[in-house]
């Protein structure tokens, strides 16, 4: 039987952990070769061999999404490995505290934009002319509830915010030219970044929790199958749209 994204190459950033990884594994279930990117490479390598184990094609590329240097020779050695890529999720982001607005410190606001925001449009810069030149592709950039809301930290949630924007205006500019960019809002999903949020904030635990009007967590899994399915021909009438994976948080 074909599968959703047979004969493709897909990108994931942040593919050593959480939904990055669960991403991974979900464009190889559907057919995908994956490219894990990511600046933690033992973790990624475990990635790949997981996507191995199911049958697909995974390499690792070590890049860090705020450098550009490294975005951009992480794309050319993608096309050096396959000569295309058709699918990309741009994943990797932190959470960092810093309490209130005013009491952020600058370095915090510096970091969390850099990767959060920055890193997302660095990856769609080098993403977006290779795919052009190929004829089209499919970007799927990880924003969060905290796109949509208020409510979470201030350099947190404008890095999210941000990339709602990002993504709209993206789709809009190359949306005649055979590319689809949308975005993913997950609202609480148990995985590594929010168990180390709860390991240093335990109210916090409750407090999502009480958000979530399913009244439970959502899985890696279940944000990875949102991915999959904008970047396959199933949403080909979607783009610049922010897609919440939120089991009800933003409905409130
Ligand atoms: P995670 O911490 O489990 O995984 C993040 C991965 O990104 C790690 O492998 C890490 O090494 C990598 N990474 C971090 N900085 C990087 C950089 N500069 N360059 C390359 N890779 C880098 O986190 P997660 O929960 O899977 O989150 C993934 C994305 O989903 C993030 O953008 C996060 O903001 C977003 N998100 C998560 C939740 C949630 O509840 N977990 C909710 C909304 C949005």
């Amino acid at each position: 039987m074909a599968r959703r994204l047979d004969g493709k190459v897909a990108l994931v950033t942040g593919g050593g952990s959480g939904i990055g990884r669960a991403t991974a594994l979900a464009f190889a279930r559907e057919g995908a070769t994956v490219v894990v990117a990511d600046v933690n490479m033992e973790a990624s390598e475990e990635t790949a061999a997981i996507v191995r184990q199911a049958g697909a094609e995974a390499i690792y590329v070590h890049l860090d999404v705020s450098k550009a240097s490294d975005v951009e020779a992480g794309i050319n050695k993608i096309f050096g490995s396959y000569g295309r890529l058709d699918c990309a999720c741009n994943n990797a982001g932190i959470v960092r505290g810093g309490g209130l607005t005013h009491e952020h410190p600058e370095e915090i606001w510096d970091r969390v934009i850099t990767i959060n925001l920055k890193g997302v449009w660095l990856c769609m810069k080098y993403e977006i002319p290779r795919m052009l030149a190929q004829g089209g592709g499919t970007i799927v950039n990880m924003a969060s509830v905290a796109g949509l809301v208020g409510g979470a930290s201030a350099a947190y949630t404008a890095s999210k915010h941000g990339v709602v924007g990002l993504t709209k205006t993206a789709a809009l500019e190359y949306a005649q030219q055979g590319m689809r960019i949308n975005a993913v809002c997950p609202g609480a999903i148990r995985t590594p970044l929010l168990e180390s949020a709860f390991s240093r904030r335990p109210e916090l635990e409750g407090r999502y929790l009480a958000n979530e009007p399913v009244g439970r967590f959502g899985t890696a899994d279940e944000v990875a199958e949102s991915v999959v399915w904008l970047c396959s021909d199933a949403a080909s009438f979607i783009t610049g749209h922010a897609l919440a994976v939120d089991g009800g948080w933003v409905a409130q």
